[in-house]
């Protein structure tokens, strides 16, 4: 048999286990939740590989992951009977794959100095590594599932090396031993386990049984005892799930330490039937800072997870979005590629866009200091949907907010109320696209307008630039860059003998400014004498700064 080898932990998960041992972590309690999600995503993961190949299952399919405290020994055992690990899978999944982000997350911490690391730790979600919060040793014992005959047993103190040796295992599946800190002890106790996993864990579907073993009469007493209610949240009625159960759903699914913003919960029926739970995040959650985000949404069929992120049944304009679907139709044991054909995901992802959608403008209307907090984050995101879904762009549009001339800094207004508000003879949406509302409030392009009482929308996001030509025109209004020479404002046509006495200085400017394509007399401006306007087809101002930026 092999002898334990001592590897090094890659560098980036070094300096991330340092930091969660050496920290004060608000809330180590977590790791409880990390390692019973764990067990749960590895028996997922066996129950659908049977679907094709049954010999996985080794005649061991009663589900379960087990707690098993021992103050003797001062560990805690977490156990399951799912797929478990080969050597190579631990090497990579304990010691060398950092969770994608981790640099980010390091140079974060970084920037912060630390002031609200527990903050961002809980954001970052550290997974199995949260185990060093609690212990200063852990073991990690584990049998791929397939039959192979030797297991596979990880070591470490979390201080920059594990160790790794073959050892037998009789049953496939992992056990995660944590040898407790002395501070951690109470997690110990029966009942604070049993507490933390109805707190938890309580919708994990597979039965979660805290085992305790008492001496009595020289004998040893074992007692089994299932923890959680294993109802799918999901599944259940709407009226039944309290706020805070909802909560902990979506924070096992999202590692987001903040309540969401809003809850759908809805079941279609009809041609294709299912059950959606989706959130929508608060705020703009720290990792779209700095990775590209996949959408998708968990899929079950008829309680089977069949896919972790099923991209099909939501675009990527609404990533943000974290939930379950469950599919009554969707056949069961298919293959991955031939599921993604299937007709049902095109209905289902057609629901969920209308009632993401919709319960957006919900949270507007009833919400709107919750939904400005959204929006401020994700409103960038939400608008590439004016460009990538035709069918849906006005709805996109009903639900964007911009600062305008008229409104009061920091203010907003919806499209709907610019549209409300235009003066009779006002044909067009005006729009003025800048680094800041503050800059363009100043901005000599606005005083034609605000002389005619008609009103500027001011656009501040870079990618206003790119999505809004998408939209065309919004309530029949078309949209219009009040910095284009085509705007309304150029039309009036000057007299004849003005145009005659300046004809001079056009000529004379035209040949000193070699960088402009034209100079023009307009009535455009009341106060300033001259602007740089963008030609009808051209690009806007700042639109060729921001791709000089990006070019540089
Ligand atoms: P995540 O769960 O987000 O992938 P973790 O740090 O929690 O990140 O786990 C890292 C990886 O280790 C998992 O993706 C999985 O491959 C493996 N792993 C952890 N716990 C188990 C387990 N109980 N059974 C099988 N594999 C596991
Ligand atoms: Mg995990």
């Amino acid at each position: 048999m092999a002898t334990a080898e001592t590897l090094e932990f890659r560098a980036e998960l070094k300096q991330l286990l340092h930091l969660i041992t050496h920290s004060l972590y608000s809330d180590p309690e977590i790791f409880l939740r990390e390692l019973i999600s764990n067990a749960s995503d590895a028996i997922n993961k066996v129950k659908f590989n049977s679907l094709a190949n049954e010999d996985q299952l080794e005649g061991n399919k009663d589900w379960k992951i087990t707690i098993t405290p021992d103050k003797d020994a001062k560990t805690l055992t977490i156990s399951d009977n799912g797929i478990g690990m080969s050597r190579e899978e631990v090497v990579d999944s304990l010691g060398t794959i950092a969770k994608s982000g981790t640099k980010a997350f390091l140079e974060a911490v970084k920037a912060k100095q630390s002031s609200d690391l527990p903050g961002l730790i809980g954001q970052f979600g550290v997974g199995f590594y949260s185990s060093f919060m609690v212990a200063d040793k852990v073991t990690v014992h584990t049998r791929p599932a397939g039959g192979a005959a030797l297991g596979v047993k990880w070591v470490s103190d979390g201080q920059g090396t594990y160790t790794i040796e073959s050892a037998e295992k009789e049953t496939r599946g992992t056990d995660v031993i944590l040898h407790m800190k002395e501070e951690s002890a109470d997690f110990l106790e029966a009942w604070r386990l049993r507490n933390l996993v109805k707190k938890f864990s309580d919708f994990i579907e597979h039965p979660v049984v805290l085992v305790t073993r008492e001496e009595k009469d020289g004998k040893t007493e074992t007692t089994e005892d299932t923890l959680n209610s294993r109802k799918a949240v999901w599944l259940r009625s709407p009226r039944e799930v309290t706020p805070e159960e909802y909560t902990e759903f979506y924070k096992t699914i999202s590692h987001d330490h903040e309540p969401p913003a809003k809850v759908l919960h809805f079941s279609i029926e009809g041609k294709s039937e299912f059950r959606a739970l989706l959130f929508i995040p608060a705020t703009k959650p720290f990792s779209f800072d700095y990775e590209e985000q996949k959408a998708g949404l968990k899929l079950y069929v008829q309680r089977v997870l069949i896919m972790d992120k099923c991209e099909e049944v939501l675009p990527p304009y609404l990533r943000f979005v974290k939930g379950v679907i469950d599919s009554a139709d969707l056949p069961l044991n298919v293959s991955r590629e031939l599921l993604q054909q299937n007709p049902h995901l095109e209905t289902i992802r057609k629901n969920v866009v209308r009632n993401i959608l919709s319960g957006l403008e919900g949270l507007r209307n009833t919400e709107y200091e919750k939904y400005l907090t959204f929006y401020r984050g994700l409103g960038p995101v939400l608008k590439e949907g004016l460009a990538r879904d035709w069918e849906n762009r006005e709805k996109v549009a009903d639900l964007l907010l911009f600062e305008t001339a008229n409104t009061e800094p920091g203010k907003f207004a919806t499209l709907a109320e610019y549209v409300e508000k235009m003066p009779a003879g006002q044909e067009k949406i005006h729009y003025l696209t800048g680094e800041s509302a503050e800059q363009l409030r100043h901005s000599p392009y606005l005083e034609a307008f605000r002389a005619k009482g008609e009103d500027v929308l001011l656009m501040t996001d870079p990618i206003d630039e790119f999505t809004l030509p998408h939209l065309h025109e919004y309530k029949g209004k078309p949209l219009q860059a009040a910095d284009k020479a085509d705007a309304k404002t150029d039309d009036g046509d000057i007299p004849a003998d003005v145009r005659e006495s300046f004809a001079g200085l056009l000529i004379a400017a035209r040949a000193h400014l070699p960088e402009v394509s034209d100079v023009r007399l307009t009535k455009r401006l009341t106060e300033s004498a001259s602007c740089l306007v963008a030609d009808a087809g051209g690009m806007s101002a700042h639109l060729e700064r921001i791709l000089k930026r990006a070019g540089e």
